[in-house]
């Protein structure tokens, strides 16, 4: 038993999801309402509030449709500017010039759909 404990300290450690009192700074369990030290509430997590976006399926939509990934990322206004360019450019490959433009807002949709998703995921952004 000894010779494991230490082992099973580290993956509790590593699986564990902790965080600091908003008051006195302690580390606390992550879903703790109250801190046990000082007894302070917490502001809860909403973990379950949080959508998991799929970074895949966001590129598709930017894939299909230049903006859909972004607008399902949430980032409407994005997707929105995303494609107008996207409409803009394709106007404009009348005279040819519009058809890089197209392109490079395409290939930017795609993968702009799939980093913001795996960001979203990650915490890193908010929407
Ligand atoms: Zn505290």
């Amino acid at each position: 038993m000894d010779t494991i404990t230490p082992y099973l300290m580290e993956v509790i450690n590593l699986t564990d999801t902790t965080k600091y009192c908003a008051n006195c700074g302690i580390l606390i369990e992550d879903d703790a309402e109250f801190c046990p030290d000082c007894g302070v509430k917490q502001l809860i997590i909403q973990k379950e509030v949080k959508e998991i976006k799929n970074p895949g399926l966001a590129a598709v939509f930017s894939f299909l449709v230049v903006g859909l990934g972004q607008i399902y990322n949430g980032q409407i206004a994005k997707g929105l500017l995303l494609l107008v360019g996207a409409v803009i450019s394709g106007i404009l490959m009348i005279i040819l010039i519009g058809f890089v433009f197209w392109i490079i807002i395409w290939i930017y949709a795609i993968f702009d759909a799939y980093n913001t998703a795996k960001r979203i995921n990650s915490g890193e952004i908010i929407t």
